[in-house]
Formats: structure tokens, C-alpha cells, sequence
């Protein structure tokens, strides 16, 4: 496993697999099926799936959902592109549903 110089970090429920740092969190505000979900910059050892439109409350979207490169569990989906200009900051950031995850201290 990487090291990560004492920066906190997320990994996946299942499998421990690092999915993404504490200092790319944008907002803890986002919720998805299973309850809170979060939104980072950035996120790492995901696998993406196929792109898709979808409507959401603020606007269409095109997403793609994204997996655990270990398990394949699904966490969340990577923000494509937004149809609605106010949207526009979420394009490249990604979800990661709260509940997929633990945060860890290394
Ligand atoms: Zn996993």
C-alpha cells in the first residue's frame, strides 16, 4: 500500500483500497441512494464505468459511476459534464458515497 506522509485519507469499506485524501474534499453537502455522500477533486484506484446523461435535481448531466479497482464495489460516479452553466464547477470532481468508505489516519 502507498504511503501517504500522515495525510488522511479514505478507503474503500470493503477491500481498504485508498480512494481518496482528505485535503481534496470539496463538500460533505452531496447525498446519494444509500444516504451522504461525498465530493472530492480528485479521487484514485477507482475504474470508471460507462458515460450516461442524468437528471438531477440541479440539471442534467453526463457521469460516468465509478468502482473500487479491487472489489468492484460501486462508490459513487465522476462528474463529465454539467448542462447548466451554475453546475459547471462540478465537472471532473467526484462523488464517493459516505457509507463506501472509511477514513483513515496512516
Ligand atoms: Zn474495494
Amino acid at each position: 500500500m502507498a504511503e501517504f506522509d500522515g495525510r488522511p485519507f479514505f478507503s474503500c469499506r470493503n477491500c481498504l483500497n485508498p480512494l481518496a485524501f482528505h485535503h481534496d474534499l470539496i463538500s460533505k453537502t452531496f447525498k446519494a441512494q444509500t444516504g451522504q455522500a461525498y465530493m472530492f477533486s480528485n479521487a484514485m484506484n477507482v475504474v470508471l464505468g460507462r458515460k450516461e446523461d442524468k437528471q438531477m435535481i440541479t440539471g442534467m448531466y453526463t457521469i460516468a459511476k465509478i468502482y473500487c479497482s479491487n472489489c468492484g464495489q460501486e462508490l459513487g460516479w465522476h462528474y463529465l459534464r454539467a448542462y447548466d452553466l451554475k453546475q459547471k464547477w462540478k465537472e471532473g470532481n467526484f462523488i464517493l458515497e459516505k457509507f463506501k468508505m472509511l477514513k483513515e489516519y496512516k
